[in-house]
This record gives C-alpha cells, sequence and structure tokens, in this order.
C-alpha cells in the first residue's frame, strides 16, 4: 500500500478558491482552441504552485509537469481535463452566468478543469510519490477534436504516460457516485453526405429525366437494413438520415438529391462495415436507377474504449474514495469524445463523474433540466472535491503498484 495522502477537505480555503476558479471560467467560456484566457489562468495557476508548464500543443493546450519528491523511477502517469464551451446562449442569470453571448460552458468542462486543479494543487504540496504526473489541459473537445490535434503533435512523444485518465461529470445519478467499467464507453461519430446526381425535368414528364428522390427513399430505407440485417444484433450502432435537400417547385423534377446524417458504433470493425455497406448501396441504388452518386464519409471520433486494466485499478480507486456502493458499473452512451484519441495512443480509461439532478443550481437557473448542453445548465462545485481527491489517490497508488507499461 503507498502511503496515504491526506484527502483534500471540501470545506478548505483551497477548495473555496477553485470553486471561485472554476466560476470564473463558468463566466467567460472560451470555444474550441480559442481557450487563451482559460490556458493563461489555468498556466498562472500551476506556475503559482511550483509546476512546470509547457504551452501551445493543440494551440491552446497546456500540460503541467509534476515531480514526486523522489523521481528515481521513472515512472509517469496522464490525467487529461477539457476547457472548450459550447456555441450556446445561457439562460441562465445568477452571478458567474456566462458574459459572453451565444457561449456557454454547458457542458462542465469548466469543472473537469477546476477538478484538475484543485488535484494539481495538493499533489504539489503532498509530492511523497515516486513519478511525473502530466497534467493535460486540452482545448476542443466539443467536435475540434483537440484531443487528436494534442495527439498528433506529439503529445505523449514530448509527456511519456504509461497510462492516461479522464472524467466526465454526468448528469442524473447521485451526486459523487463514479461509473466505470472495461471495454466501450462512448461511440465512434462519423457523419456522410450522399449527393444522387439525377437529370432534371417537368414534374409531368418524369420519363424524360432521372428523379433523384425515389431513389432517396430507397436508399433511406435500405440503410436500416444494414442495421438489421448487416450487424450482428447484439453489437450496438445506429445510421440516421437527418437530412435530405431536394427540389425546388412542385412541378420540377430535381437535378440532384443530398442525404445527410450521422453513424454511431462501439466498435471500428462495425464502423468499418457500416461504411462499406453505405457506400455499396448508395452507389449501387444509383446504378440501378441509372443516376450518379458521390458518397462521401468523415470519420469524427474513434470509440472511447477504456483498457481493463486501468479501468479497473480506477474503479479500485474510487471504492477507496468514493466508498464501494457509490462505484457504479458505466453504461455505454452513444455520445461521442475525443478523449478516445488518447485511449488509442495509450492505456487508460474514462470514468463518468455523477452530479445529481440540478438542485445544486443557484437561484436563477433558467427552465430546464439540468442536462448536459442545455442552456441552464451549470457545473455542480460539490464534485470538485470528490473529482480531486479520486486523481489524487489515484496517483499516488499509480506510482506505488508495480509498472504494466512502458512509457511510449
Ligand atoms: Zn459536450
Ligand atoms: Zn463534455
Amino acid at each position: 500500500m503507498p502511503s496515504l495522502v491526506e484527502p483534500i477537505a471540501a470545506d478548505s480555503p483551497e477548495i473555496a478558491a477553485i470553486v471561485g476558479i472554476r466560476r470564473d471560467i463558468h463566466a467567460h467560456p472560451e470555444l474550441g482552441f480559442e481557450e487563451v484566457r482559460t490556458a493563461d489562468l489555468v498556466a498562472q495557476k500551476l506556475t503559482e504552485w511550483g509546476i512546470p508548464v509547457h504551452r501551445g500543443l493543440g494551440r491552446t493546450g497546456v500540460v503541467g509537469v509534476l515531480r514526486g519528491a523522489r523521481d528515481s523511477s521513472g515512472r509517469t502517469l496522464g490525467l487529461r481535463a477539457d476547457m472548450d464551451a459550447l456555441p450556446l446562449q445561457e439562460s441562465n442569470t445568477f452571478a458567474h452566468a456566462s458574459r459572453h453571448p451565444g457561449r456557454m460552458h454547458a457542458c462542465g468542462h469548466d469543472g473537469h478543469t477546476a477538478i484538475l486543479l484543485a488535484a494539481a494543487q495538493h499533489l504539489a504540496r503532498h509530492r511523497d510519490f515516486d513519478g511525473t504526473v502530466y497534467l493535460i489541459f486540452q482545448p476542443a473537445e466539443e467536435g475540434g477534436g483537440g484531443g487528436r490535434v494534442m495527439v498528433e503533435e506529439g503529445l505523449f512523444e514530448q509527456f511519456p504516460a504509461e497510462a492516461v485518465f479522464g472524467l466526465h461529470n454526468w448528469p442524473g445519478l447521485r451526486a459523487g457516485q463514479l461509473a466505470v467499467s472495461a471495454g466501450p464507453v462512448m461511440a465512434s461519430s462519423s457523419e456522410f453526405r450522399i449527393t444522387i446526381h439525377g437529370k432534371g425535368a417537368h414534374a409531368a414528364l418524369p420519363h424524360l429525366g432521372i428523379d433523384p428522390v425515389p431513389i432517396a427513399c430507397q436508399m433511406v430505407q435500405a440503410f436500416q437494413s444494414i442495421v438489421s440485417r448487416n450487424k450482428k444484433p447484439l453489437d450496438a450502432g445506429v445510421i440516421s438520415v437527418t437530412m435530405i435537400h431536394a427540389g425546388d417547385a412542385t412541378n420540377i423534377v430535381p437535378d440532384q438529391c443530398v442525404l445527410e446524417g450521422t453513424v454511431r458504433t462501439f466498435s471500428l470493425k462495425l464502423l468499418d462495415l457500416f461504411e462499406r455497406r453505405m457506400r455499396q448501396v448508395a452507389e449501387h441504388t444509383c446504378a440501378a436507377f441509372d443516376a450518379r452518386c458521390d458518397f462521401v464519409f468523415e470519420r469524427n471520433y474513434p470509440p472511447t474504449i477504456n483498457h481493463a486494466h486501468e479501468a479497473e485499478f480506477l474503479r479500485r480507486v474510487a471504492c477507496e474514495v468514493l466508498g464501494a456502493e457509490n462505484v457504479l458499473e458505466q453504461e455505454p452512451v452513444m455520445a461521442a469524445e475525443d478523449f478516445s484519441f488518447m485511449l488509442q495512443a495509450r492505456p487508460g480509461a474514462y470514468a463518468f463523474l455523477a452530479s445529481g439532478d440540478g438542485a445544486h443550481r443557484d437561484a436563477g437557473h433558467g427552465m430546464g433540466p439540468c442536462m448536459l448542453h442545455n442552456p441552464s445548465y451549470d457545473f455542480n462545485d460539490a464534485l470538485i472535491t470528490p473529482g480531486a481527491n479520486l486523481w489524487v489517490r489515484l496517483v499516488h497508488e499509480w506510482f506505488a503498484a508495480p509498472r504494466r507499461h512502458a512509457a511510449p
């Protein structure tokens, strides 16, 4: 067992100050790759606490390098928080509501940043571990792929973490409960755009043209049969056509029809199958009707897949910090997360930290539930202490446990 590190007290002046930082970040939300103020604040605090910082990976990314009092083992560990906000108008009117119209911390990344800062401050004061912690503050999780960019720009070459961990606050369950499991926990997310090139005609003389609209209808139906007939019933996957655009008049057969939508899977194997079958269906349906087809399929985020050993390690630490009765199985969700790119590069795990039913919100919150991406959402500050204590304990136990992976 490692020496038991003193946990952070929820009513300490340190946590009060971190809550202030969290609310300050909430009031000044910045979109992906524009997190200049937030990154300055993070870097300033880490520096203040004696943690050297590296800046510029992924444009606004910040990596703090926190060395233990002993640093003879060569052991390393990465902890990651995201910093970006969403393009959303906040409906809350409490004091720390967004000062920027059309921008809002509606996903709680302000809170994830605060949790990692609280852990960093405590670890900087209690360095009785043998190893180096990389504190990874990443930009642009919300669709920008900041995690991917940091990895591509050499995150794990410059900061060779044996493993990497992340968490997301998760509305609904009782505040402070944590869900973590091995295997897929969030889906891959891809987009497609299919242009059916037909031949315009008078709608009363359709035999003189090639009508792309019935071709599109056939295609949408056939895509659903990929889900029901081509994939294994136990594999989860979604194909949703969410946009169909064609035509401008009731008496004209349009020249073309454009279908767009999203695909979600928990494995790359199923994603490969979906892409291959959708392309076949699109091209052959068009060929059958003498039309031509452009098929574009863009893979955004891969599935987020927790590694077995790291998920179990985090689960065990969470049982010690939060109590076994508060540690739950992680039910996979079809949303996507760019921590997936870090988990493709390094072993690690990603957990959901439950944030409760929204009763924590100050007076002046808008209508609606406290759901992620909702305009009346606010991060639950009560999660900062348990979240930070989880990271602190994880660090101490990680370096006390035998090494499993060589650093990259
Ligand atoms: Zn989000
Ligand atoms: Zn998020």
